[in-house]
């Protein structure tokens, strides 16, 4: 595996690639990497000739400068992980290398952008567009893939997509989980010890959300029932819990209202002071 650092070294592989008809899977990530990027990489490496993964924390998406200053940063454990997964290339740029001048795009992201994530984190989805167009651009990727984990990222990268007109496919990959249901995070590292413990409670929650909907209950009964479920528990809060779309994004207060990929249920819940985000498919 080759750890690339500059735009320069990058376009060349990536040319290389091209004309050689090879097809590029690309990963983008900021690092810190656990089990739950490895099977975004591992499918990577099945469906490409080329795999790149990006391993940057991309300061524009940070609306909280203290969560920016104390994300995880782990790269020799970041690169030795890829390269056991038989990555080609690593790209690990310095923020100068990407941004060598402030980037003042601002995307036309629609509704999708515009709910849950989108209200709570103001300029977050921006700084996503900003920074995945700009990897797209660079490794012109056949595939590129995105856990389902940050599931309106997935619909905010269609859109983004869709506007500059990248011809490549968006793979979304299961959520990867603890045994006892947390969705594994990079942020996980930074959860007490007591936060931990409670953690799990989040999916239980949402599981159990899923026997409202079999017993008949109506989308918006579930959102309040599952809302209440989790502030009940000591020490989570929820920032909120709605009930939206699987495609759109848009609430919905009845399953027959979803369209053809069916309804999901987003939620970000604080626990021990950290922001957590998980979902479900109903
Ligand atoms: P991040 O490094 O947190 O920006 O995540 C990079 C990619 O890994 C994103 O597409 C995430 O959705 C994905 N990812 C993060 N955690 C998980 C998980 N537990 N399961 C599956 N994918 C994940």
């Amino acid at each position: 595996m080759e750890i690339i650092r500059t735009k320069q070294r990058l376009a060349d592989v990536v040319d290389d690639a091209r004309r050689q008809g090879r097809s590029i899977g690309l990963v983008p990530t900021m690092g810190a990497l656990h089990a739950g990027h490895r099977s975004l990489v591992e499918r990577a490496r099945k469906e490409n000739d080329v795999v790149i993964v990006s391993v940057f924390v991309n300061p524009t998406q940070f609306n909280n400068p203290d969560d920016l200053r104390t994300y995880p940063r782990t790269e020799e454990a970041d690169a030795a992980m890829l390269e056991a997964c038989g990555v080609d290339y690593a790209f690990i740029p310095s923020v100068e290398e990407v941004y060598p001048e402030p980037d003042t795009r601002v995307f036309d992201l629609g509704p999708v952008a515009e709910v849950m994530e989108g209200a709570m984190r103001p300029g977050h989805f921006n700084g996503v567009a900003q920074i995945v167009s700009k990897l797209f651009a660079l490794t012109k990727p056949t595939r590129a893939y995105f856990g389902e984990k940050d599931f309106q990222q997935i619909a905010v990268i269609r859109r983004m997509v869709e506007l500059e007109g990248f011809d490549l496919e968006i793979v979304p990959c299961p959520i990867v989980r603890e045994a006892d249901g947390l969705a594994l995070s990079s942020r996980n590292v930074r959860l007490s010890p007591e936060a931990r413990a409670i953690a799990p409670k989040i999916h239980y929650i949402l599981e159990l959300s899923r026997d409202l909907k079999a017993a008949g209950k109506q989308a918006a009964e579930v959102q309040q029932a599952t809302l209440d479920a989790i502030n009940d528990v000591e020490g989570l809060e929820a920032e909120y819990y709605q009930i939206v779309d699987a495609a759109t994004m848009q609430p919905i207060s009845r399953w027959e209202d979803a369209g053809e990929l069916g309804a999901a249920g987003c939620v970000t819940v604080f626990c021990g002071g950290v922001r957590l985000i998980d979902n479900i498919r109903y």
